[in-house]
């Protein structure tokens, strides 16, 4: 099982961090050893002075393929769920000053936050809402109707270069409004079905 993160995928994010709207996505990967699923706490890492939220939501693959075409995108996947990118800022600076990959930075143990998953008919597929409470306030929210690429696109681009797995995971890139998280903070992930706004997952920062 592999996780393929898309980076920039939300132009008023890309703005925040001062990095340009890309023409093509960009693809990065999380080793599974990155997953943090059931609400289990995360632990703050001793590396990091930086430590930042990034709300995204989460395709799951249930068909494997290489060089999708896109009439045929939307096939290969059927569940989707919303989880955290945990980001070491700092860590992602330098490396992105000297040129280097970012893997330390978005890889490490418990950086793939990720909740339980919904049949994909039971959100709006084309214009997903979601949200990210820390200690009761909303601090991101999105749509996934204003992603640069779609998911479809994504599809289409990744298995490109990577054959797609049934059970693999794509973040799909996180919306403005990523922030740091202390010791002692509450993050809870928000989905927006067709019916009801619904708690996905709740994380403990320890
Ligand atoms: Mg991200």
């Amino acid at each position: 099982m592999k996780i393929i993160c898309i980076g920039r995928n939300y132009a008023e994010h890309a703005k925040e961090l001062n990095n340009p709207v890309p023409a093509k996505p960009v693809v990065f990967m999380k080793p599974s050893s990155a997953l943090l699923v059931n609400n289990k706490p995360f632990y703050y890492p001793e590396f990091t002075k930086d430590l930042h939220h990034e709300i995204e939501v989460v395709l799951k693959i249930c068909k494997n393929g290489r060089h999708v075409q896109k009439e045929f995108a939307s096939t290969y996947y059927d569940q989707v769920a919303v989880g955290i990118d945990f980001t070491a800022r700092d860590l992602q600076s330098e490396c992105k000053k000297k040129g280097q990959p970012w893997e330390i930075a978005k890889g490490f143990d418990g950086s793939a936050v990720l909740s339980s998953f919904l049949p994909i008919d039971q959100v709006n597929r084309n214009a997903i809402e979601f949200h990210l409470e820390k200690n009761g306030e909303k601090v991101q929210e999105g749509n996934t109707k204003n992603m640069i690429f779609s998911f479809d696109d994504i599809i289409v681009y990744v298995s490109q270069f990577f054959k797609l797995q049934v059970g693999d995971l794509i973040y799909t890139g996180t919306p403005a409004g990523v922030g740091p998280v202390q010791v002692g903070d509450q993050l809870r992930g928000f989905i927006h079905t067709k019916n009801n706004i619904r708690e996905m997952f709740i994380c403990e920062i320890r």
